[in-house]
């Protein structure tokens, strides 16, 4: 089942792409898989897919440990400062940083253990209440003091569109984050703690659009491992 949907998700990934005249291979597929088995990571993982998703630093650990592969483990859920030692040699991205305070931390935890760690802005593109992230005007001022810490690379930015039923809805908030991307990437092009190489935007539910408009990481869980029971 896993492999069919993995089969399927890549399939409409080169789909997009052909659309939107982009090389597939500029598309990174991480294959979220919270509140999932390690059984579950292991189809996916025989199946070729090197990177996955957590939103929780206790669970990723926990996976990270009884699963010995080589893999590219992402952060995607918001992280509390206090959490960041626990992850900062293992997260290969974390792809939720939406303050200067949260990227001291990280900051600080990478020198102790002799690191970089490389990270993308959150970016909260409709101003949803719900969400975090920054505003994209903030986006600037942040990336200037994140550039003077040593030990993090910003790589790119990411974003989480809003639950709409009609994924062509979210085209304007992609068509806005690859502007801001491109925008972030001319204006610190000769910084080098800021490459702009990444942008993660697209879910289940709309990462054929965001791939239209730009993406270069999509996060899909339940496209891969079925729906989610938070009850259990
Ligand atoms: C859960 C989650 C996803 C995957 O959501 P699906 O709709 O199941 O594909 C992607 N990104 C983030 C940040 C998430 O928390």
């Amino acid at each position: 089942m896993i492999k069919e949907n993995l089969k399927q998700v890549e399939d409409n990934i080169v789909a997009a792409c052909q659309r939107a005249g982009r090389d597939p291979r500029e598309v990174t597929l991480i294959a979220v898989s919270k509140t999932k088995p390690v059984s579950m990571i292991e189809e996916a993982i025989d199946y070729g897919i090197k990177d996955f998703g957590e939103n929780k630093v206790q669970e990723m650990c926990d996976k990270i440990e009884k699963i010995p592969n080589k893999l590219n483990w992402h952060l995607i859920g918001h992280l509390q400062r206090n959490k960041v030692k626990y992850i900062i040699d293992k997260a290969y991205l974390i792809h939720s940083v939406d303050s200067l305070r949260l990227a001291q931390q990280i900051d600080h935890e990478a020198k102790k253990k002799n690191v970089i760690s490389n990270i993308l802005i959150e970016v909260n593109i409709a101003g949803e209440e719900s969400k975090f992230g920054v505003s994209k005007e903030q986006v600037e001022v942040l990336l200037e003091e994140i550039k003077k810490l040593t030990n993090i690379h910003v790589k790119g930015l990411m974003t989480i569109a809003p639950f709409v039923e009609d994924a062509e809805e979210n085209r304007v908030y992609f068509k806005e984050m690859y502007k801001l991307f491109v925008d972030m990437r001319q204006k610190n092009a000769d910084n080098n703690n800021i490459e702009m190489e990444v942008l993660s935007m697209g879910m289940t539910g709309d990462y054929q659009v965001a791939i239209e408009e730009g993406a270069t990481m999509v996060r899909v869980g339940t496209g891969i491992f079925g729906a989610r029971n938070y009850n259990i």
